[in-house]
Formats: C-alpha cells, sequence, structure tokens
C-alpha cells in the first residue's frame, strides 16, 4: 500500500466537500500511521482503548485521536484525558460515566451518540426511539462535561448499495430530525459519523461529516 498517495487520494476527495477523513490505522504499527501524519493527516481513530492510549503516547501530539469502537464504561478514565471524540456511545449509562470523568480533570468530552441503523444483529446502538427519549430527557442536561455533536452508524456489510444508501439516508433523516428540536445546551448536531472503506462514496453523497477509513488507506488486516 502507498500510504502517502493513498492519504492524498483521499485529501483531494475531500478537499471541496463538508467532510472530514479519520484515518484508522488499527491493527497497523505506528510506522504506518506515522506516513499517513508525513503526507499531513492529523485526524486518527482507533477502534480500541489500549491501542488508542499507545498510539497516542508515542506519536506526535499535535494528532487529533478519535475513538471509533465499542467503549466500556471502567476505561472511559484512560481516554478522557485526550480524545477529541468519542464516536460510539451507546447509553445514558456510559454517558454518565464519561461525563463523570470529564469533570474531574475539568474536560468537556465531544461524544457522537450511536445509532443501530444496520439489519444486523448487534448489541450496540439506540434506535430511532430510544435517541429521541434520551435526548428529551431532563437528566441529560446536567451532563455539562459532556458535548453530544452528532450521530455515528455502521451501514449492514453487504454488496447490495441500495440498502446501505437507504440505511444512511435513514440516519441522515434522524441527524435532521434531531437537528431541528428544542435541545439542551450540551447536545447539537454538527458531525455525522457514516461511511467505510466499503461504502463511503454513498455515504459521502447521504450526508456524512466524518468517513472512518481503515483498509483502503493502510491495507489489510
Ligand atoms: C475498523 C473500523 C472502521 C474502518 O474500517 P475499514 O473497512 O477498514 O475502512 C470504521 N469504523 C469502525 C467502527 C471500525 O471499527
Amino acid at each position: 500500500m502507498d500510504i502517502r498517495n493513498n492519504i492524498n487520494i483521499f485529501q483531494n476527495l475531500l478537499s471541496s466537500k463538508s467532510c472530514q477523513l479519520v484515518a484508522v490505522g488499527k491493527m497497523h504499527p505506528i510506522e504506518k500511521i506515522k506516513e499517513a501524519y508525513d503526507a499531513g493527516q492529523r485526524v486518527f481513530g482507533e477502534n480500541k482503548v489500549q491501542e488508542l492510549v499507545g498510539k497516542q503516547s508515542t506519536l506526535p501530539k499535535d494528532i487529533e485521536w478519535h475513538l471509533i469502537g465499542h467503549l466500556q464504561s471502567n476505561k472511559v478514565k484512560q481516554v478522557v484525558p485526550f480524545v477529541a471524540l468519542i464516536h460510539a456511545v451507546d447509553s445514558f449509562k456510559l454517558l454518565e460515566e464519561i461525563h463523570k470523568q470529564g469533570k474531574k480533570i475539568n474536560r468537556v468530552i465531544p461524544c457522537l451518540l450511536q445509532i443501530h441503523i444496520a439489519k444486523e444483529e448487534t448489541k450496540f446502538g439506540f434506535d430511532e426511539e430510544e435517541v429521541i427519549a434520551l435526548i428529551k430527557a431532563e437528566k441529560i442536561n446536567q451532563l455539562d462535561s459532556i458535548a453530544i455533536i452528532g450521530l455515528m452508524g455502521m451501514a449492514t456489510f453487504t454488496s447490495d448499495s441500495d440498502q446501505v444508501r437507504k440505511e444512511f439516508r435513514n440516519l441522515k433523516l434522524l441527524f435532521d430530525k434531531i437537528g431541528e428540536m428544542k435541545l439542551p445546551a450540551n447536545i447539537t448536531m454538527k458531525e455525522l459519523s457514516m461511511g467505510m472503506s466499503q461504502d463511503y462514496q454513498i455515504a459521502i453523497e447521504e450526508g456524512s461529516t466524518l468517513i472512518r477509513i481503515g483498509t483502503a488507506i493502510f491495507g489489510g488486516r
């Protein structure tokens, strides 16, 4: 894989769009991430806390680190000091823990709510009803050390592009619907994280603001 060239391709693709690249280096060594960094990339994502913390401590300090994978409450403490965005918040309990740990170090932690959009069975993510209820809940505006800045979703793993498009479109509709609601001060709908190596083109067409790309930059894992 020519990592520099791949980064350049994405830079060109996104230059005229209001969508940002999150380069996902999971399972790839530091040297490969450094190649992407040297090509100008500054936003990186990891899906595991341990790998995120390890890479963050070694790589240049001007990198913006995103946690894109599932986060367990007992690991929140390790990421709050530096994480720029947590993509996959899937419970109120987790929001409370992020708030609690953020408060301790006087830092507001940007988060996205993960929405379950795929056909696949998974225990992760809110459905539409749940997320609307969460946003309307009285107790959410007390969590002043979190900032919910948008939504995240993963489409069904399928070659059926109509299905993928439908799922992304529904997520964008929900994003817009919430954006028009009366929201507490700690919720805004600015970022819509959708699209991976397989489906980022569709995601961009459907309004993604953050694509999370691993394989198409770094090669297979
Ligand atoms: C691994 C991963 C990605 C990137 O996947 P690719 O198919 O390699 O681009 C995106 N989002 C999440 C949540 C991931 O875990």
